[in-house]
């Protein structure tokens, strides 16, 4: 039987990034997944032609898995949110304009929200 270094359990991002980083490394690496495919919460479906993203549908510039997978050489695709943007609150779509004018959020709260827009 084969014998590895290390064994990763788990096949969504943070089983890849270890294995990857680790087979880099040089160590032997073996990664079981339970599922029959990879990625885990960060997964997509296709569904009658439309994709729908199971967990993570975004990846912040300048986090942690931004830098992980520019260091990996993982081209991204896509841009920035535009401010065109309505989300869901309280069960109803709200545009953001609504949002940051109301009084739902206290100043410092309206800040982040500005700055993680801006990343
Ligand atoms: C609705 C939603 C929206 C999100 N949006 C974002 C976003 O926009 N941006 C962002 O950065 N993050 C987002 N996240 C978080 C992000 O999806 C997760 O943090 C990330 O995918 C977790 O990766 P992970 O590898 O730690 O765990 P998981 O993705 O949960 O992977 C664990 C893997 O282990 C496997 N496994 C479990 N038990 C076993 C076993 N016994 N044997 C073998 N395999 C096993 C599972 O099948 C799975 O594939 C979102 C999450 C959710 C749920």
């Amino acid at each position: 039987m084969k014998r590895f270094e290390v064994a990763i359990i788990g096949g969504g991002i943070a089983g890849l990034v270890a294995s990857i980083e680790l087979a880099q490394a040089g160590k032997s690496v073996v990664l079981f997944e339970k599922s029959s495919q990879l990625g885990g919460r960060a997964i997509s479906v296709k569904k009658n032609g439309a994709v729908f993203d199971l967990g993570s549908h975004a990846i912040i510039k300048g986090g942690a898995l931004h830098d992980i997978f520019q260091d990996l050489g993982i081209r991204m695709e896509g841009g920035s949110p535009g401010t065109n943007v309505s989300f869901l609150w309280n069960n109803k779509v709200t545009h953001m304009y609504h949002f940051l004018l109301s009084r739902k959020l206290r100043w410092s709260g309206k800040m982040e929200f500005m700055k993680f827009l801006k990343r």
